[in-house]
């Protein structure tokens, strides 16, 4: 909580809201406390998670505080004479009034359009916004600018299944929900570890297994991950081979006559097309097997399960649809379900999962710039023309706007003169994301609309503009299972933060654009409502087409019922209205949403990743999430709870391949792409796969000094979904010659030193971490560490000095509490730092412990309980271990009743099973 007393909104019952992180979308109870943070848990009565929370959702009450926080518009004067790295901004802000400030940005993108016409400007979103924020920015852009240069982060990470979904169904529809999973026979995960990145649900996984030992659980990923403890079958495909593995599996399941003819008859096309490029791909079992680098045995066990197993779920997220062949990856999975009649009753499907809390609400409203509202389509002139009429709109965009990165390399260009970028740090999160710098140095106007003050994306801004925050915001989100819930406020409106809607309408009104009087969110959910239903129905006669995304049943809740909305699922047509197509289960009834009423078999032949491993860039990059952190870490990055289990950017690699390129566990290490560097420490691992890296996405410039894996990423993206090649990069590691490594561990905020040519900032419960490493040694290392403890010369201080051997230690204690500390080592095997962070929870040193503080180590054996394993209870791994040997703990469930770890949110039993199984 940061010391921030959080004064009340409300009177103290708890207040249902959703989670900001995952496509879960977990229910969660916020009950205000007087004078405390709010107290958070899982709502029980939430259809997707009743009641639990992952360690993220957990944590949420640290994040709550308002250090850091923007709290009013800002403006800039931009100073492009300024030597300043990479071109960011740094001219001093200078606070507005928010009327000047919407204003200053209806002025600018207004210039901007009279100048160069519609398409000079651009808004970039965040799957973070809510419903109505995304609406409101999409008919303002598509409706009122006549441009479709809107775009979100979502294009990063699930486009291509949106690409798939349309080509095969006809519409962006999923079919599955989580209750299909749990009724499953048998789950294929693939590119998805579940068990990290979406924790609840895997635990519904889990627990459904429990109850049904029967039931098969097979993951397909290049590396193992957590998710594989739970396995029953690990399929470590070569990475970028995915459509070999699913055509082959279209060619067995033909050739075994494992087809549901009556189905693929009636209610399908394209079959003979899309068989003939699989069996090009996949003549045979030894091809496949080679091609995608497992045995042929395990390859033939996943297609005899996949073949024997009629209630089959797959699912898919980040590691199909961040492929320069995602959109082919995503249909190649669907063949097999169409093959088999696999889709639309309970406990089969294709289910495609989503990263962000509210990506589907954004696929919904027409977020992405070739999509129109309400699921109909930009490139439709029937579409364009009905949303045109409901709009009342002056002006509509006519053919699709650019998607991510075309968008930054059009801004590079010169041809995007001013943007507007909502919730999202692109700088950080784009491929190539040097290039994203670049490009916000060259537009003319930058304007970020952001809860923190300080993100590296707000470095190249003009105009900041304050937004609320989770629990400050109300609106609707949908998670992954189209499950439609409310995130709703439960703490003021700190400052002069405003809703993004808010900002967007007063905006447009300055641009003099009528249709934008909205005064509540409620007002712009029934219009979105109004648009699903509207003209949605079949009608040869009109030319429109029905569209399954309909929530027309929604329509008309006044404040007090959208206050009072209960989770649903859609589709939701009005009373009286025809249902769509298969709604309830969808796809049901083998109605899909072509015209015809068809779903498509589509032809993948198989093509590898854009670029391959080469003598210069001998190994590919993989990147993704680690357990505890979310996105760039501008909210979980606060929380000392989610520090602790990942608290440095790190780069795994097997331990033989650490080995040939002179890399040891615990050492940095440098990596190149031809588009970029970073420094990562090392982490051999036996469970990644020769010859490849693994990278997580969410270190930035505000918490480490060169671990934007971003920037070495191939900004090379699928052809038709747009969707980059986030774990396809070739790239080179080496070791970084640090003449000097060290900690330091402070009350106060820690600056880095200019000494330290790298270094990492970690969140502490009474204290900030930092790492630091440095090229040349430090010269005076006695002076240089007081300088920096900041202590005064009177200062109690304990000090410990080897120069020979160049270590030095050295405590600040104040009233006999530790202050700060301080370790310097040429070698990297520094002490533990969970136990000494343990010591500033102390309200006085002893003499045993100012004696440990020298040593460097413990005195007691034990007192050092190793890297964290269980966030929620503070369980580290050396004191799991000791339990394991000393008690002869033999499961999870033991492991749980002897130290309470894994016993709450779940999201450390894959690393409980790994240690057992040790
Ligand atoms: Fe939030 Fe965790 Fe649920 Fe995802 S699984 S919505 S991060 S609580």
């Amino acid at each position: 909580m940061n010391g921030t007393t959080i004064p009340l909104l409300r009177a103290p019952a708890p207040v249902r809201t959703t989670c900001p992180y995952c496509g879960v979308g977990c229910g969660l109870l916020a009950t205000p406390r007087a004078g405390a943070s709010p107290q958070l848990a899982g709502d029980p009565e939430h259809p997707a998670n009743a009641g639990r929370l992952c360690v993220k959702g957990a944590a949420l009450g640290e994040t709550l505080g308002l250090q850091g926080r923007l709290l009013r518009p800002r403006m800039r004067q931009r100073q492009h004479q300024d030597p300043h790295p990479q071109g960011a901004q740094s001219g001093p802000w200078l606070d507005l009034s928010w009327p000047k400030a919407l204003e200053a940005v209806a002025r600018g993108f207004g210039s901007a359009i009279e100048r160069h016409g519609p398409d000079a400007v651009a808004l970039y979103l965040s799957g973070q916004l809510l419903t109505e924020d995304y609406y409101v920015a999409n008919k303002l852009m598509k409706g009122f600018i006549g441009s479709a240069n809107i775009d979100t982060n979502s294009r990063l990470c699930m486009s291509s299944a949106v690409a798939g979904h349309k080509r095969a169904f006809g519409e962006d529809l999923v079919p599955v929900g989580y209750a299909d999973l749990e009724q499953a026979d048998l789950v294929v995960l693939v590119g998805s570890n579940l068990a990290w990145c979406h924790p609840v649900l895997f635990q519904r996984l889990v627990r459904a297994r429990q109850a049904r030992p029967a039931m098969k659980l097979v993951v397909i990923d290049p590396r193992r991950t957590a998710t594989c403890e739970f396995a029953d079958l690990h399929l470590p495909i070569r990475s970028g081979t995915d459509v070999w593995l699913f055509n082959g599996l279209l060619a067995f399941l033909a050739q075994q006559g494992e087809i549901e003819p009556d189905f693929v008859a009636r209610h399908t096309r394209g079959l003979e097309q899309a068989l003939a490029a699989a069996r090009a791909d996949a003549c045979d079992l030894a091809t496949v097997a080679r091609t995608c680098s497992i045995s042929q045995e395990a390859l033939t066990t996943f297609y005899r399960w996949f073949a024997g197993h009629a209630r089959c779920v797959s699912v898919f997220s980040q590691g199909v649809n961040q492929s320069s062949a995602g959109t082919d990856k995503v249909n190649s999975i669907i063949n097999c379900h169409l093959f088999t009649g696999r889709i639309g009753r309970p406990g089969m499907g294709p289910f495609s999962i989503t990263g962000q809390p509210n990506a589907m609400g954004g696929r919904e409203v027409g977020g992405l710039a070739n999509t129109l509202a309400a699921h109909l389509e930009l490139a439709n002139p029937a579409h364009r023309a009905l949303v045109q009429q409901f709009w009342q709109s002056p002006r509509m965009a006519d053919r699709p706007g650019l998607q991510a990165v075309q968008l930054f390399q059009a801004m590079e260009a010169g041809r995007i003169k001013a943007i507007w970028i909502m919730g999202t740090n692109p700088v950080v999160s784009l491929p190539d994301a040097d290039q994203a710098r670049r490009a916000l140095a060259a537009c003319e106007l930058v304007v970020v609309s952001d809860v923190m003050a300080a993100t590296d994306t707000l470095a190249y801004a003009d105009i900041a503009l304050p937004a609320l925050a989770w629990g400050e915001k109300s609106g609707m989100v949908t998670n992954s299972e189209r499950c439609i819930s409310r995130q709703r406020a439960f703490l003021p409106a700190p400052g002069e933060a405003r809703a993004d809607w808010d900002m967007l309408a007063g905006v447009a009104r300055r641009m003099g654009f009528a249709g934008f009087d909205y005064t509540h969110a409620s007002q712009i959910f029934d219009e979105h409502a109004r648009l699903s239903a509207y003209r949605n129905h079949p009608g040869p006669e009109d030319g429109q087409q029905r569209r399954c995304f309909n929530i027309g049943g929604l329509a008309g809740m006044d404040a007090a019922a959208y206050d009072a909305f209960q989770p649903r699922h859609w589709p939701v047509p009005p009373s009286g209205m025809a249902s769509a197509p298969g709604s309830g289960q969808l796809f049901g009834d083998g109605v899909f949403a072509h015209e015809d009423g068809r779903a498509r078999f589509v032809a993948t032949p198989a093509r590898a990743p854009a670029h391959a491993a080469d003598a210069r860039y001998p190994f590919i990059l993989n990147t993704g999430r680690v357990r505890d952190q979310w996105h760039t870490m501008t909210r979980t990055g606060q929380a000392p709870t989610l520090a602790e289990h990942s608290p440095e950017p790190f780069a795994a690699l097997h331990p033989h391949d650490g080995l040939q390129s002179g890399l040891r566990e615990g050492a940095l290490a440098r990596l190149h792409t031809h588009w970029g560097a970073m420094v990562a420490r090392v982490r051999l691992d036996a469970g990644m796969a020769r010859g490849t890296v693994f990278v997580p996405i969410h270190w930035n410039a505000q918490f480490a000094s060169d671990a934007r894996v971003g920037a070495l990423v191939n900004p090379v993206t699928d052809p038709l979904s747009g969707e980059p090649e986030f774990k396809h990069t070739p790239v080179r590691i080496e070791p970084f010659e640090a003449a000097w490594h060290g900690f330091v561990l402070m009350r106060q905020a820690c600056r880095p030193p200019a000494e330290a040519d790298w270094w990492v900032r970690i969140q502490g419960r009474d204290f900030e971490r930092c790492e630091l490493a440095g090229l040349r040694p430090l010269a005076e290392p006695r002076a240089w560490a007081r300088q920096l403890l900041g202590a005064p010369a009177q200062a109690d201080w304990i000090e410990y000095q080897d120069a020979g051997a160049g270590i030095y230690r050295a405590g600040h204690v104040e009233q006999g509490r530790l202050q700060a500390c301080v370790f310097l080592s040429p070698r990297t095997d520094l002490p533990p730092r969970r136990w000494l962070g343990s010591l500033f929870a102390q309200e006085r040193l002893g003499d045993p412990e100012r004696a440990s503080l020298m040593l460097g180590q413990p005195l007691q054996a034990r007192a050092d309980a190793g890297p964290i394993v269980c966030a929620c209870f503070g369980v580290g791994r050396n004191t799991i271990c000791a339990a394991i040997a000393g008690q002869g703990l033999k499961t999870t469930a033991e492991v749980t009743a002897c130290l309470k770890a894994g016993g709450n949110c779940g999201s450390c039993l894959p690393e409980l099973k790994h240690l057992l199984m040790a």
